[in-house]
């Protein structure tokens, strides 16, 4: 038996054409749109208003939802993360995100991951596969309509390096983005990237409205070596100027993630360097304290530590904020939950 589709890959276009193969009009793919975006409906017999032929076939030749729910994990702080097995027995980790008035949903695009960052989880089991665009919407699709959130903002920051599944990625945009499909704001979503050169200057032929994220991690480019092995391959200063000609064709305003490790990045020349990075790009700078995951040697940095960088920053006009960590009590580190399972 062959294997089947996910349906939630697919653009409202390829659904017609698909439907057009089988000979059925156009104006059904508004009607499966309608189930599963609006109704929030997975199982085919319930979309009753399609012929029975129709829904016969399409259950034999697609599944809606590919997650199944493994465990939650739920931190005092209201984030609640959520390990979901695909179809193929891999793990992947969303994670909601509650804030004032806000709900945000971090989403995986990949299982595990290439670049081994010397402080994430997710590399640490290698990578295993990209994500297909149905099971980054689907992800959305389970918070939502399963558990009952309301995403008001998506985060491409889960598992996995969002440009190195870049035709992926931009698909489960489109059809996240989609007004037939979950209808959220292209502005209301962030993918973030450690910088792979070739698909940011791919992204800029895009006319998309999403925000970049740039994680940077230390502003010098030995010490972001040592993090980021990915610098080696692209260091930072062809990173910058990648970074200004995404501006210059039309990007929107880039931020810059800087977790905050105590005692290796948080020194005075670093926050020079970070000023000057910042000041190239018109950049905002985002904070994170790191939170510990086990195997690794860094230590999370104070309080104080944190305020004294921000402080830093800002004596420097740099707009900053700082993030806070959180689940920290659910380990909400990228890939920690997953890692207990692959
Ligand atoms: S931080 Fe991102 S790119 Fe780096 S290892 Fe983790 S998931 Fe991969």
């Amino acid at each position: 038996m062959t294997r089947q589709e996910i349906l939630t890959s697919l653009s409202q276009s390829e659904l017609k054409a698909y439907l057009a193969k089988i000979g059925q009009p156009a104006y059904r793919a508004g009607q499966i749109f309608k189930w599963i975006y609006h109704s929030g409906k997975s199982q085919l017999p319930e979309f009753t208003d399609l012929p029975l032929g129709l829904r016969q076939r399409l259950q034999k030749e697609f599944i809606i939802n590919p997650l199944k729910l493994k465990e939650t994990a739920s931190s005092k702080d209201g984030s609640i993360k959520y390990l979901f097995e695909l179809p193929d027995g891999n793990f992947i980790e969303t994670v909601m995100i509650p804030a004032a008035g806000r709900k945000t949903f971090c989403l995986s695009t990949q299982v595990g991951c290439k670049f081994h960052c010397a402080f994430c989880a997710s590399g640490l089991h290698g990578f295993k596969r990209n994500l297909e665009a149905g099971e980054i919407v689907s992800e959305v699709l389970n918070l939502k309509f399963v558990y009952g959130h309301q995403p008001t903002n998506l985060v491409l920051m889960g598992m996995g390096e969002p440009l190195d599944n870049l035709d992926n990625v931009l698909k489960a945009i489109r059809i996240l983005n989609d007004q037939y499909g979950l209808a959220i704001g292209a502005r209301r979503m962030t993918v973030s990237t450690v910088g792979l050169i070739p698909a940011l200057r791919k992204l800029m032929n895009f006319d998309l409205q999403i925000n970049l994220s740039l994680s940077i991690h230390s502003a010098l480019e030995e010490k972001r070596s040592q993090l980021m092995p990915v610098n080696k391959k692209y260091p930072l200063e062809e990173l910058i100027k990648a970074g200004q000609d995404y501006l210059k064709a039309g990007g929107r305003q880039l931020t810059l993630e800087y977790i905050v490790i105590g005692g290796f990045n948080d020194l005075l020349y670093d926050a020079e360097a970070l000023t000057a990075i910042s000041r190239r790009l018109k950049a905002k700078v985002n904070l994170i304290a790191y939170s510990p995951v086990t195997g690794f040697k860094w230590q999370p940095p104070a309080r104080e530590e944190v305020e004294r960088f921000q402080k830093w920053l800002e004596e420097r006009k740099v707009r900053v904020t700082v993030r806070q960590s959180r689940g920290l009590d659910i380990a909400a580190a990228c890939g920690q939950l997953a890692g207990k399972f692959q």
